[in-house]
């Protein structure tokens, strides 16, 4: 498996398997386990709202209903960890993929893109897949390297 195996599915359909904007990190916990780290920060209903499966990031309201508002997959790391099948179990693979790759990945995908100017900054650029929403940010390096890639709904939901 490569970054791009993990990425291009996600660039054409802003979901990973269970985890997609709208579900319930439950379904997601049904599905790969229990995450293996959240973050420090808690909600209103004092659970963290902040989860990853290695490379793989979802943040949640911030209330019990836990319904996934984005999700990002993190490349800019030597070695990315990305969930299994197995619950619990890693798959390794070297992150940093570049811009020549990914787009040239994505134009086999048949998977149409725009430039994204709201995050298209000196030293970065980004893109967009209209089909998904997904945006992929890209920092210059030697050469533009892709440091993630994500969807967030738009209109955050109203708990309860
Ligand atoms: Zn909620």
């Amino acid at each position: 498996m490569t970054a791009l195996d993990a990425l291009i599915p996600f660039a054409q359909t802003g979901r990973i398997g269970a985890a997609r904007v709208g579900a319930q990190l439950k379904d997601v916990i049904a599905a790969l386990g229990e995450p293996w780290a959240h973050g420090a920060s808690i909600g209103a209903d004092g659970l963290p709202y902040l989860y990853a499966y290695g490379s793989l990031e979802i943040a949640t309201c911030q209330a019990h209903c836990q319904v996934i508002e984005s999700i990002a997959i993190q490349t800019d790391l030597p070695t990315m960890e990305w969930p299994t099948r197995e619950p619990g179990r890693a798959a390794t693979f070297p992150g940093y993929p570049t811009y020549g790759d990914v787009l040239r990945t994505l134009a086999q995908a048949g998977c149409r893109w725009e430039e994204y100017e709201p995050l298209s900054l000196e030293g970065q650029c980004a893109i967009r897949v209209p089909a998904s929403d997904v945006i992929l940010v890209f920092e210059d390096a030697d050469e533009f390297q892709l440091c993630n890639a994500s969807v967030a709904q738009h209109r955050p939901h109203t708990c309860g």
